[in-house]
């Protein structure tokens, strides 16, 4: 279907692009376009102003800032996997971007785009808020961050609001005695998740995050205190992810069951934990 008529308009600073998306009703940055341009041909969304981000070189370095890795929201999922920091700071960023969909999708895919859809099936928000990642969004009034956890909002809904611009991702680095991981059932080899679990620990303390169980991603704060501190194998990690699927209430749906997606979700997390405990040992 073609897409209905719509102004467009391409900043050449973050300021104006603010401005842009400020005085417009119904103006909506454009990024990738991997979702934006296909929601809009199917009429789910229709805004009247497109305020294409492209030229905003600024928002996409990738950097390391002191002890926080810094990633523009305009990073290309491409550019995460190809990215020296990235490897050095939090691979598991890279990993996750390798698994999403096919290189088109990953070349023109922004990581910014990515979160500020908030499909509930897609790999990083769950992946940001294990990481404790925080998000930089700049509107009419100034800057403003916002914690992973607070940034995911409801079923394609974020912090994001009308006029505000998500600038940038800041990450802790990881080093020594951290470890992340991640995993889950996708439909098919690259597609979007059924359930999935995102874990990462530093020097013992534990964040362990569901995926596709709820409108936003679920911390398993439970599981956390349970392997707060101690040893982890397959057995211990088991154990602290026990009863945890009934601690959930998932959406039913063609894809998979509540039941199957709660026994998806314990054995993501598992995974997922076992995954990070044994990057954390080096
Ligand atoms: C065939 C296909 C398969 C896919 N498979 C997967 C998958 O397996 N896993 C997965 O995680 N994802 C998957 N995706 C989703 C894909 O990762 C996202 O479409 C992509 O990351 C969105 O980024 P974008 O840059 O294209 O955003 P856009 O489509 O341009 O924008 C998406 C939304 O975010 C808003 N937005 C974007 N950037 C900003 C910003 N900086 N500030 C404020 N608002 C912003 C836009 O206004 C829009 O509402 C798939 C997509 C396709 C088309």
């Amino acid at each position: 279907m073609l897409l209905r008529e719509v102004s467009y308009a391409r900043p050449a600073t973050v300021d104006e692009a603010v401005t842009l998306l400020t005085e417009h009703d119904g103006a909506r940055a454009l990024a990738g376009g991997q979702t934006l341009v296909n929601v809009m041909k199917q009429r789910a969304a229709s805004p009247d102003v497109l305020v294409d981000l492209a030229g905003l070189d600024e928002l996409r370095t990738i950097s390391v800032s002191g002890s926080t890795l810094e990633i523009g929201a305009m990073a290309t999922l491409s550019s995460l996997i190809r990215s020296s920091e990235v490897e050095v700071t939090r691979p598991i960023l890279a990993e996750v971007a390798a698994t999403v969909a096919d290189v088109q999708v990953r070349n023109r895919g922004t990581l910014g785009g990515n979160i500020c859809v908030n499909d509930p099936t897609n790999h990083f928000p769950p992946l940001l808020v294990a990481l404790g990642a925080t998000m930089t969004i700049r509107s009419a009034a100034g800057e403003r961050a916002v914690t992973a956890s607070d940034f995911f909002v409801g079923v394609f809904e974020t912090a994001v609001g009308e006029g505000d611009l998500l600038t940038r991702i800041s990450i802790p680095a990881g080093g020594k005695g951290a470890g992340d991981g991640m995993s889950g059932v996708t439909l098919g080899a690259h597609g979007t998740y059924i359930a999935s679990g995102a874990a990462s620990v530093v020097d013992g303390a534990w964040r362990v995050v569901l995926g596709c169980v709820a409108a936003v991603p679920v911390r398993a704060t439970a599981v956390e205190e349970r392997l707060a501190g101690g040893v982890v194998d397959e057995a211990s990690a088991r154990a602290a992810v026990e009863g945890l699927g009934a601690s959930l209430d998932p959406p039913s749906d063609v894809h998979a069951s509540a039941d199957y997606r709660r026994s998806l979700a314990e054995t993501s997390a598992v995974r997922a934990v076992l995954q990070a405990s044994e990057r954390a040992k080096g």
